[in-house]
């Protein structure tokens, strides 16, 4: 049993609960973790809080935050092997894929520890007799609850930036995959982070999420996962007046026209929608198509999307089993609808033989043409199902991509560098590629919604604004 980590000491559920945690390749359960609640949340704010205004964290200066936290970037890569057969094992992702996300953890703790001390502030012309600076400050204690599909590349996208500021942190990691967060924590605090910089509350959304987006001792917020509960912690962080960052979901366009360089986007398309089996908030799940070009571009991204191999994470195809019971109806759900409304299926992927029987999978699916108006050229799936749907023309092909609720990536392939830009402009979306797909690991490049996708910034040196908040210091010296 896995215990949870608060104030530097690990505790189980103060009413011993327990949360069973579940092998998405066979459906066995293989371990379990606390089941934290309102109590357990409580004890985490509060020893976040002591950090920051009693503890060694708050008294650290950037420099040392920043010499921490490149040392936790180098611990987690001396753990690389261990983290990420944790976390292939608790989210069925391929070990490669698993190995990738914590090489990802380790570059967002590199990338914000370099950074820490290379927060300025400014001085400000005023009256004459004053001086006028604005610093930059922690917010004082953050709140991260994080989804299930990349658990180890979230913990750094948001606690690390939080602590390169000087935060108290309060994570909640999704209840199918906690094990990464539980181990790291336990790496950074060896790699020198002092206690209560990093609480970590284990549970259920509705019990110790609901109770950390609500807590009156938090000073922000930030969600990642689906709009719905998106809704219900900018609800809670708005009865608190505290700041929020939401990432929520996506349906995201890759406009394909007629003159784009097939061979270098065919791979790129299906590996945006075919990786995480498909459950990431980026993936690339429209592939709209200009007319003329249609039949051959969809039949070339149908010959190679039959290729696609699902497995177990030690079998390390091109992707795994979905996340849990609950994610299989839904995505079967989509497909099977989609298939009773007569939509054709261009292609589908293939199951390896030998997967065990309890496991999470389906059959990566290409469909097309999509009527504009069906579920799956609207909704987000969340999983291996691309939609094709083709277009006139430019204008045509803006108001396709906009067409959903949604605005989170878009991808333009085109030769023609005019129609490049102009696409990438009109598009509505927090990161737009020209000829090239997915900030994957890049951390560097600022990232976040636009319409229903969310609002706030994470990634690059923008999320350090996010974390921190501003003073401004007014001194009449005559
Ligand atoms: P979810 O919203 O159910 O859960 C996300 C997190 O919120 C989990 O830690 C969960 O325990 C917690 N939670 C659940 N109910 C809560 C409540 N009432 N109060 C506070 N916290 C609560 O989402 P999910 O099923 O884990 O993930 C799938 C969805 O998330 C998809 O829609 C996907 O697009 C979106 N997503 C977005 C991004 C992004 O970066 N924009 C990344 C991953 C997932």
């Amino acid at each position: 049993m896995q215990k949870m980590f608060i104030g530097g000491r690990w505790l189980a559920a103060r009413d011993e609960r327990t949360l069973p945690v579940v092998a998405p390749e066979d459906g066995q359960t293989f371990d379990h973790i606390a089941r934290g609640g309102a109590h357990e949340i409580d004890l985490a704010v509060a020893a976040a809080r002591h950090a920051v205004e009693h503890g060694a964290w708050g008294r650290m200066t950037a420099t040392e935050r920043g010499r921490v936290l490149v040392k936790i970037g180098q611990a987690v890569l001396d753990h690389a092997d261990e983290l990420a057969r944790i976390e292939a094992r608790d989210t069925g992702k391929p070990m490669a894929t698993a190995r990738n996300d914590i090489a990802v953890l380790a570059r967002y703790f590199e990338f914000y520890g370099s950074a820490a001390d290379k927060v300025h502030g400014e001085v400000i012309p005023f009256l004459n007799g004053y001086q006028v600076s604005l610093v930059r400050e922690p917010l004082g204690v953050t709140a991260h609850i994080i989804p299930w599909n990349y658990p180890a590349q979230m913990i750094g996208r948001t606690v690390a930036p939080a602590l390169a500021m000087g935060n108290g942190t309060v994570l909640k990691p999704a209840e199918d995959t906690s094990l990464s967060a539980l181990r790291f924590a336990e790496i950074a605090t060896a790699a020198g982070l002092p206690e209560g910089a990093l609480n970590v509350v284990t549970g259920l959304g509705e019990e110790a999420g609901a109770a950390l987006a609500a807590h009156p001792g938090i000073d922000f917020v930030s969600f990642t996962g689906s709009n719905e509960v998106g809704a219900l912690v900018q609800q809670a962080a708005a009865k608190n007046a505290v700041k929020c960052v939401l990432e929520l979901g996506g349906t995201s366009p890759q406009v394909v026209f007629a003159d784009a360089d097939l061979d270098r986007a065919v791979p790129i398309i299906v590996k945006a929608i075919v990786q995480n089996a498909g459950q990431t908030c980026t993936a690339g799940s429209r592939l709209l198509v200009e007319q003329s070009a249609y039949e051959r571009v969809v039949g070339r991204v149908a010959e190679a999307f039959a290729k696609v191999r699902v497995g177990t994470p030690a079998m390390d195809l091109d992707c795994g089993p979905l996340m849990n019971p609950a994610q299989l109806a839904r995505v079967n759900r989509y497909i099977d609808g989609a298939i009773s409304a007569g939509i054709p299926v261009l292609a589908q992927g293939r199951v390896a033989d030998g997967v065990p029987a309890g496991g999470f999978y389906v059959r990566p699916t290409l469909f097309g043409p999509v009527p504009r108006t069906a579920a799956l050229a609207c909704e987000e799936v969340f999983g291996p199902v691309l939609a094709a749907l083709p277009f006139a023309d430019e204008t045509d092909a803006i108001a396709l991509a906009n067409g959903t609720p949604y605005g989170l990536l878009a991808a333009v392939w085109t030769e023609n560098s005019g129609r490049l830009h102009r696409v990438a402009k009109a598009v509505k979306a927090g990161q737009v590629f020209m000829n090239c797909y997915g900030a994957g690991g890049g951390v560097e490049l600022p990232f976040g919604g636009t319409k229903r996708s969310g609002h706030g910034r994470e990634k690059g040196l923008l999320a350090l604004e996010e974390l921190s908040t501003t003073k401004t210091l007014v001194h009449f010296h005559g």
